[in-house]
């Protein structure tokens, strides 16, 4: 299943939805409450239903039989599949050959920042910064994990009964701002940082995490170019990992970490301006593309 949340022109605030192959959107609250059950607005809350998959299930059987709540993906707005994370947590420095890359040694346990839950974009929105403000900001193609069930000390055996699916997500940073204040938040959390999408795709259409392609591209010319194969800590032992530590919640989102040739790094460096558009994708999850602009 492909959940997304979308909105028309006519609509408040954003719904989720099951994105369809035939490029049909299922508003899963009209549905669902046309087939008597009751599903929420926001993924996240729908994430922390009992049995949520089951009802989105039912809610879809439903609108394919009547036709009730199915709209064309042509004429609803994408939003971020998860818009209200409670946490957004990220993984720095784990690939192998990007933790080489920048001449870091390979970590022994995982190395946990985190961006604001305010930095999470939709698929279509812009990448928008003050050019005053910073002037080296650059792309990170990340998988990143969407958590279903509520972990809090889990073991990893156990870790990924906790997973809902994934998603695609550009862990944007402003190098000057992260490098420059001896932690990362600031230079992390600037406001739509994180665009993801295109929709979050269920754990069972996944057959292994750890073995997808994962590139970027800036302007059509693909600069990032790897696999999850390179993970050093794999999802099972981050969500075992961060619930040690803290709860993780339906909706958190877990950026996983970057391959090489993020900008920064390169011969010279490659660094955003307004007009450049960046795509990041993952194989079966699909890709997201957003322009630059000054704001
Ligand atoms: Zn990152």
């Amino acid at each position: 299943m492909r959940l997304g949340q979308y909105s028309t022109p006519e609509d408040d605030a954003a719904w989720t939805g099951v994105a369809r192959d035939d490029d049909a959107i299922v508003r899963l609250p009209e549905a669902g409450a046309a087939a008597g059950i009751e599903i929420p607005d926001a993924t996240a809350d729908l994430l922390g239903d009992w049995r949520w998959e089951r009802k989105a299930e039912l809610a879809v059987e439903y609108a394919e039989a009547t036709g009730t709540g199915v709209y064309d993906a042509a004429e609803v707005d994408r939003h971020a599949p998860v818009g209200d994370p409670e946490k957004v947590v990220c993984v720095g420095l784990n690939y192998r050959d990007h933790a080489e890359e920048g001449g870091n040694e390979i970590p022994e346990t995982p190395v946990l920042f985190s961006k604001f839950p305010t930095t999470v974009a939709g698929p279509d929105d812009a990448i928008g910064w003050d050019p005053e403000y910073t002037q080296k900001v650059d792309y990170e193609a990340e998988l990143v994990v969407v958590i279903g069930e509520e972990a809090r000390r889990v073991d990893e055996s156990d870790a990924m009964d906790h997973v809902a699916g994934y998603l695609v997500g550009n862990d944007v940073s402003a190098r000057d701002l992260q490098h420059g204040d001896g932690q990362w938040v600031r230079g992390k959390s600037l406001d739509g940082f994180a665009p993801t999408g295109p929709e979050l795709v269920t754990a069972d259409e996944v057959d292994d995490p750890h073995d997808l392609d994962i590139y970027a591209e800036v302007n059509g010319e693909r600069l990032q170019d790897s696999s999850t194969d390179q993970l050093i800590f794999g999802i099972d032992e981050l969500v075992s990992f961060c619930s040690q530590a803290f709860t993780l919640t339906p909706g958190d989102l877990i950026f996983t970490g970057t391959p090489p040739g993020v900008g920064v790094y390169r011969e010279p460096p490659v660094l955003l301006e307004e007009g450049d558009t960046v795509t990041v994708g993952v194989e079966r999850l699909g890709e997201v593309t957003n322009d630059c602009e000054y704001r």
